[in-house]
């Protein structure tokens, strides 16, 4: 038995603890440091598309819709810009063809008063007028006013109808008796050229529609088909229904639609012949007026024609209406 006894200076045990902690805390230190560096640099980086698309969104919003949103950025972001540019197309789109209407409908309605002032300068500028060429140049200023009037009426009409579907005023109502009423009223028309206007109905159709803006639709388009036909011709206009859907066809022997025009005779003013359509008092806005409405009802307008062989405007409308 025995003890051993061993003495040895913690001194150095101590220092080492010393020393640890104090490369624990510069550790620490350091660290916190780097956090805040990188934190600081990463925010920054997070927030300078952000900040981008802020600015971006000013320019737009101070008018300056001629500038693309470009910001490269993480997949969100970028997809944020990419909606901003489609959304930017679209109104950019609207405002040129916003612009584009206001021109032609100035165009449009100066024409008539043009040619007014025209006719009653001549008559002012010549002295000693005849009675008769005083009467000749009246009933042509009459046909320019009676001319303003109808552009003025269509353009009333299309106003009205770019309105919301609140001003839809929707009843069932029997769709055979409203064809049949509109043939009536321009039978007198279609027989003034000798022009066949016939009516088949496959089966008695019982909508929801709002009477008036569909009547017009169909007189527009049955208007047409007489207008744009040839002497002794046809215009076959026939109704048809499934479960869901009713469909009224307008089909004529007149002289047909050029391809390469068919893609835009449903805008406004637009015409094949500026000249065939005056003469027969057209604006260019029958079309228009008939799509808006047919688009009301959630339905949908076609058209299938050859130049010289006849047209057939097709339309489809929901038997219920779909608010
Ligand atoms: P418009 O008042 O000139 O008739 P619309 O908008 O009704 O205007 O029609 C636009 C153009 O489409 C017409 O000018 C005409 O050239 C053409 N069009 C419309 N319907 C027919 C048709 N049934 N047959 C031939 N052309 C047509």
């Amino acid at each position: 038995m025995g003890a051993l006894i061993i003495i040895s200076s913690t001194k150095n045990i101590y220092s080492m603890s010393d020393l640890l902690s104090q490369k624990a805390s510069l550790l620490l230190i350091t660290s916190v440091i780097l956090i805040l560096v990188i934190a600081f640099f990463y925010s920054g980086m997070l927030i300078k598309p952000l900040l981008s698309l802020k600015k971006a969104i000013g320019h737009l919003t101070e008018g300056y819709l001629d500038e693309e949103v470009s910001v490269e950025s993480f997949t969100e972001i970028k997809q944020i810009s990419d909606s901003l540019n489609q959304m930017l197309l679209r109104i950019k789109n609207l405002e040129s063809s916003r612009q584009e209407f206001v021109s032609n409908v100035s165009h449009e309605l100066k024409t008539p008063l043009t040619s007014v002032k025209v006719l009653a300068d001549s008559l002012l500028m010549q002295e000693n007028v005849p009675t008769e060429l005083y009467r000749e140049f009246l009933v042509d200023i009459a046909d320019e006013i009676e001319r303003e009037n109808k552009i003025i009426n269509d353009l009333l009409s299309l106003v009205k109808l770019d309105k919301t579907a609140s001003d839809m005023n929707i009843s069932s109502v029997k769709i055979n008796d409203l064809l049949e009423q509109v043939l009536k009223r321009l039978r007198p028309i279609a027989k003034k050229r000798n022009i066949e206007l016939v009516f088949e109905s496959f089966r008695p159709v019982v909508a929801e529609v709002d009477e008036v803006k569909l009547s017009l639709a169909i007189s527009n388009l049955i208007e047409n088909a007489i207008k744009y036909n040839v002497e002794d011709g046809w215009v076959r206009v026939s109704l048809n229904a499934d479960h869901k859907y009713f469909y009224v066809k307008v089909s004529d022997s007149g002289i047909g639609i050029p391809e390469e025009s068919q893609d835009f005779i449903f805008e406004r003013f637009y015409r094949v012949d500026k000249a065939r359509s005056r003469g027969t008092g057209g604006t260019g806005l029958g079309l228009s007026i008939a799509k808006n409405a047919i688009h009301m009802h959630k339905g949908a307008i076609k058209v299938y024609s050859k130049e010289n062989e006849g047209t057939t405007f097709t339309v489809r409308i929901p038997i219920n209406y779909i608010v």
